[in-house]
């Protein structure tokens, strides 16, 4: 590591087991002469109603081309930690010659623990922000060597777009960003607004107002200037913002009145989940959020054994057995049981499997989903949520 510019581990010490904890490769060939048809099960001992699970790419990347099994829930589906009776549910099943894992287990977890945490949290927003749209601004809070995780988990979550240019080449799409208070402080603010005018495609014509003036006359000046800018930025640092919601509310109100109605208002910097409500009913049109996500809290999921050679064996606090999760469609109760077995609903009767088989025998046997095809399922999901009567 001394010569090492960056304290990120590479690819290929992760796929060698070198960003694991040690007391697995210490115990690695305790376990090779026996292990033979190991099942472990991947869950939460959180509670949590739901989570939006993610990160399995990179473990299905991971195991690809080892010889074991794997089923999994879906990246990008919301769920509960817990069935209804309050048992962990099983997210990933592993099953296989356990040396072929164990010194896996610390990378597997990390994995997913942090991607779903940042794509929970994303989704908690996207629920306050809706119907309005928000931008991941988050990576800058974080060690860049994960940028292209943060901003893919945070899209799965429901953003729009994210600012990093590597996330968005992961996911497929144009990275978003605006114009930065430096921009104004080099150039001035009339240049700095009259280059992102000319450089911007339409659409995403965004100007910085406040780095020196009032938020209030400085928009009523960018629309004036402008009448062609699709958004102006709000950025205000929090030791002006007094009422931010006020802010916008004048903000909204002096555009409206001068006829520039189609002037939409973006606001970032600093934003809390709980802000995001009432700055939407103020009048804000898109948000951009950053540490909030890109630091939400992680899931802790942990890997456990329930089975060896067949026969149901598993720690104290555990559940034993190769298990599945079930749900009714008709009512979203859950349901643990054996793996083989199919329950039923007591009011609705059939219920379906949610784990999905990734590899057999190492080699991925679903088809490949884009990123955009996750973020549909999460955000289909979200939306249900939201018009679901609440409790
Ligand atoms: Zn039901």
């Amino acid at each position: 590591m001394e010569n090492r510019k960056f304290f990120i581990a590479t690819e290929r010490e992760i796929e060698e087991g070198k960003a694991s904890d040690v007391y697995f490769s210490r115990t690695k060939d305790l376990v090779l002469s026996e292990g033979d048809d190991v099942v472990a099960e991947i869950t939460s001992s959180m509670q949590e109603k739901w989570i939006n699970f993610t990160g399995l790419e990179e473990v299905t990347n991971l195991l690809e081309g080892r010889n074991i099994q794997m089923w999994a829930i879906p990246e990008g589906t919301l769920l509960g930690t817990r069935d209804t009776a309050g048992r962990s549910i099983p997210f990933i099943v592993l099953k296989g010659n356990y040396s072929h894992i164990i010194e896996l287990e610390t990378s597997i977890l990390g994995f997913i623990c942090q991607s779903s945490g940042i794509s929970s949290e994303s989704t908690r927003v996207f629920m306050e922000c809706y119907p309005k749209p928000f931008m991941s601004f988050g990576i800058r809070r974080m060690h860049p060597g994960i940028s292209p995780m943060i901003d893919r988990a945070a899209y799965i979550g429901g953003a729009s777009g994210v600012s990093g240019i590597l996330g968005a080449e992961l996911i497929g799409i144009t990275p978003s960003g605006t114009m930065p208070h430096s921009a104004a402080l080099i150039m001035g603010e009339d240049r700095a607004w009259d280059y992102v005018m000319k450089n911007s495609p339409p659409g995403s014509r965004t100007i910085l107002i406040d780095t020196f003036g009032d938020e209030k006359f400085k928009a009523i000046e960018a629309a004036e200037k402008f009448p062609d800018i699709d958004y102006i930025r709000l950025d205000t640092p929090s030791s002006r913002r007094g009422n931010f919601p006020q802010i916008i509310r004048e903000v909204r109100w002096e555009l409206d009145i001068r006829g520039f109605k189609r002037v939409k208002i973006m606001v970032s910097g600093g934003l809390k989940k709980e802000q995001i409500a009432e700055l939407r009913e103020a009048g804000v049109d898109s948000f951009g959020v950053g540490t909030t996500i890109a630091s939400g809290k992680v899931i802790d999921f942990a890997m456990d054994i329930v089975e060896i050679g067949g026969r149901a064996i598993t720690k104290k606090g555990k559940l034993s057995g190769m298990k599945n999760v079930f749900q009714c469609e008709s009512c979203g109760r859950t349901t643990i049981a054996l793996f083989n077995e199919t329950p039923l609903c007591p009011d609705h009767g059939i219920m379906r499997g949610l784990l999905q088989k990734i590899l057999q025998d190492g080699k991925r046997i679903n088809k490949k989903e884009s990123v955009i095809e996750i973020r549909e399922r999460s955000v289909n999901m979200a939306l249900k949520l939201l018009n679901s009567p609440k409790e």
